[in-house]
């Protein structure tokens, strides 16, 4: 059988027509599924986990961006979710029972670093590792018997470093650790961890998936075995689906991801090039850029780059950083990435507010690192903008 393209399963539907022969199909705005009969309603409810019984379960709307991502990732199933905390969370109670240990890098999203540090371990005795990740030695010296899972995030938040996912896998199967990986930033079209083994491939879909900047939604891929197992536990247990209408958003969504990716690959990477040669910044983390550390490892298990980077001015004058913020005419102030518009932020904004001069410092973050997100405004008038507010400070 021909493969099918990926650019061609996000922007058709298939032969079969939508009702009345309908472009873009219906929202499926109901919470309920009737049954015709008796046996009809027996025979629905001995396979559960594929039929329409229940909106918190199944809905059409859902299930067809469910399938399309599957696909486009290499897996057999997947799970929408309300957001993707919601399935971060879900995807690690699948894999850990009371008193389990969990490998993870340094830089992971915050708020899954809170999970894990401020909520599993104190209330379920489970015990947290942190690695930078670097080196695959790392994961070896760090496996106990107890070990469950081992938790990636490659890029990584904040500094972008890189696990060899690959390496990871060889080393945790045979040992029956679970592999669970955050794959936000590359998004499904820049890089497969599905196909190296890893068992779970979490999507916060607010982000590229999304790409507009107006739903919040994350997605669980993997073998149809793993998925049924989170469908009927931690999914429907803990109810965090997502409305059909926020899937039909995504729907929407993933006609253009293919083509979004691709320029905001084009745009970060002038950028990045813009920034590296820039004097008043000190360093640059883009996985893209030939001068980044893990830049052979990337080009091994990444085929293409996302458009968050980060990186540091060498001046730390805090009335210097708000006037190159407070400058800046397209790049917005704002939390998240991903959509179409061009954001900045940095760690400095919120975590002054509730730490120390001396304990942010502590962190590794200074007060010069900032965080921007590459949107779809043409490149040239971005690198302009960063350039107008550099020449300021
Ligand atoms: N993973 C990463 C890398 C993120 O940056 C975020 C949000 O910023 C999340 C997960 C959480 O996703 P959501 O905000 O959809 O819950």
């Amino acid at each position: 059988m021909k493969k099918e393209n990926i650019e061609t399963i996000l922007s058709h539907d298939g032969k079969k027509a939508h009702s009345k022969g309908a472009v873009v199909p219906p929202i499926y705005q109901n919470s309920l599924f009737t049954m015709k009969d008796w046996d009809d309603a027996e025979q629905t409810f001995d396979d559960r986990i594929n039929n329409y019984i229940y909106t918190r379960g199944n809905n059409p709307s859902v299930r067809i961006v469910e399938e399309k991502l599957a696909k486009i990732s290499g897996g057999e199933s997947a799970k929408l979710f309300g957001s993707g905390m919601a399935a971060i969370s879900a995807s690690i109670l699948s894999c850990i029972t009371s008193g389990s240990h969990i490998i993870t890098v340094k830089n992971i999203y915050g708020p899954a670093n809170n999970l894990l540090q401020n909520y599993f371990k104190p209330k379920f005795n489970v015990d947290v590792t942190y690695i930078s990740g670097i080196d695959i030695k790392e994961f070896e010296d760090a496996i106990q018997p107890n070990t469950s899972l081992i938790y990636l995030e490659s890029p990584s938040s904040v500094i972008l470093s890189l696990q060899d996912i690959e390496a990871v896998v060889k080393l945790a199967k045979p040992k029956g650790i679970k592999t669970v990986i955050d794959n936000t930033w590359s998004s499904p079209i820049f890089q497969k961890p599905l196909s190296l083994g890893v068992d779970l491939e979490i999507h916060s879909c607010t982000k590229y998936i999304g790409g507009h900047s107006d739903v919040v939604a994350g997605i669980v891929i993997g073998s149809k075995r793993d998925i049924d197992n989170l469908f009927t536990k931690e999914f429907e247990l803990l109810g965090a689906k997502i409305a059909p209408f926020e899937a039909w958003l995504l729907l929407r969504s993933l006609r253009t991801l293919k083509i979004r990716m691709d320029q905001h690959q084009k745009s970060a990477l002038a950028v990045a090039q813009f920034l590296e040669s820039h004097p008043k910044i000190e360093k640059i983390n883009y996985p893209g850029l030939k001068s980044f550390p893990q830049y052979e490892l990337g080009k091994k298990q990444m085929t293409g780059y996302g458009g968050l980077m980060s990186f540091q001015l060498k001046t730390f004058d805090l009335n210097k950083i708000k006037t190159f913020f407070n400058n800046l005419n397209l790049f917005q102030i704002g939390v998240s990435w991903g959509g179409h518009e061009s954001l900045i932020y940095a760690p400095a904004i919120s975590y002054l507010k509730e730490l120390s001069k001396e304990q942010f410092e502590g962190m590794g973050i200074s007060l010069g690192d900032i965080r921007i997100s590459i949107g779809l405004e043409n490149t040239e008038d971005l690198v302009d903008d960063l350039y107008n507010g550099l020449k300021l400070i």
